[in-house]
């Protein structure tokens, strides 16, 4: 090598060190987000600027997630809980709130998918989707933490004859089911166990394969809805306990239909690389259980998994409250200009 060249290769290294070490230095991981009714969180949409939010939308399908329900049965018990932590209000939409977007959504052409049915759009497989009139648009519905409102029994009439509290997250699905036959029954439950799923002990075998008998998804959120980033880094054993033993739990009540339970939502919506890879397949117990999708606790609307930029470790969800509902799923500028899902023709293949 010449001189010169010599000293352009020296100074070239110079500067790609330079600037290797000024990114190093300068370089801030992305803030962390934590969402969640347990602990500490704080709102991912106060980060960003609305018109931030508006250009990284991603325009594809919209998974809702929602949280407590207050209904007038469980006003009383609700009501003391948000007078100590007022915070909690951001979860909470009132029956007739809830009742009040299903039907904004069903007028805007919203029409709930599954899961399932979202995730196979990735193989092109949208034959279960022809129920979808043309010019309507799917979305997902998903409750997380099995909490209050969103699957409740009771005896209406005092005759020791429990049913399902039309107040209910689940008792308004029905009804709204029953009155507009094209919105599908169709929801995903995340569900833990750092608590009774949805606070009634004695009926939690009954509720879990109602939920599945109605069509309903359960996805699990493990057992003690523990971070799962930090756990992994700490112990893979325990990592994979965490959500081994919440199959455990969920095959007590369901036996072999928690074969069914293939997805996993993170807790407080914490992820890395690391979990995204060990979720597929965790081992507890001699058992060895597959995830097919990782679901987030936050974001915009979820890239068709069709699309290049999806992840299905990694799938975003807008959490709802009535704010975040206006915000980021009515005044989302894709919403009425999406194009309606319609199924490739075969030549297209
Ligand atoms: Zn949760």
């Amino acid at each position: 090598m010449k001189k010169g060249n010599l000293s352009a290769f020296f100074l070239a290294l110079g500067g790609a060190i330079f600037v290797s070490l000024a990114a190093y230095l300068f370089w801030q991981p992305e803030r962390e987000i934590v969402m969640d009714i347990e602990g500490h969180y704080e709102n991912p949409f106060d980060v960003l600027s609305f018109e931030d939010i508006l250009q990284r939308l991603p325009g594809s399908i919209p998974i809702l997630q929602y949280h407590m329900i207050m209904t007038p049965h469980n006003a009383s018990l609700l009501s003391p809980l948000i007078a100590k932590r007022p915070l909690l209000r951001r979860f909470i939409l009132t029956s007739q709130e809830f009742r009040e977007q299903l039907e904004i959504l069903y007028q805007q052409g919203f029409r709930p998918i599954s899961l399932d049915e979202y995730l196979a759009l990735g193989s092109g497989e949208v034959s279960s989707l022809k129920r979808l009139a043309p010019g309507t648009k799917p979305f997902v519905l998903t409750f997380d933490d099995a909490t209050y409102g969103q699957f409740d029994l009771i005896d209406t009439n005092s005759d020791g004859i429990v049913e399902i509290d039309p107040e209910c997250a689940v008792g308004i699905l029905l009804d709204f089911h029953n009155t507009h036959p094209d919105f599908a029954l169709t929801g995903a439950f995340c569900i833990d166990f750092s608590k009774v799923p949805f606070l009634q002990p004695s009926y939690l075998e009954k509720k879990l394969n109602l939920l599945l008998d109605y069509g309903f998804e359960i996805v699990n959120h493990t057992k003690n809805h523990t971070s799962l980033d930090k756990l992994f880094r700490k112990s893979p054993d325990a990592f994979s306990r965490e959500i081994g033993a919440a199959m455990e739990k969920f095959e007590s009540y369901l036996g072999y239909r928690a074969k069914s339970i293939n997805k996993i939502a993170y807790p407080n919506g914490r992820v890395s690389d690391q979990v995204k890879q060990a979720v597929k397949q965790i081992s507890y117990k001699g058992k060895t259980y597959h995830f097919i999708a990782g679901l987030h606790a936050y974001g915009l609307w979820a890239p068709q998994p069709a699309s290049t930029h999806f992840d299905p470790y990694a799938i975003p969800r807008i959490e709802i409250s009535g704010k975040n509902f206006e915000k980021f799923v009515l005044l989302a500028p894709r919403l009425l200009t999406m194009p309606p899902l319609t199924e490739k023709k075969p030549q297209d293949k």
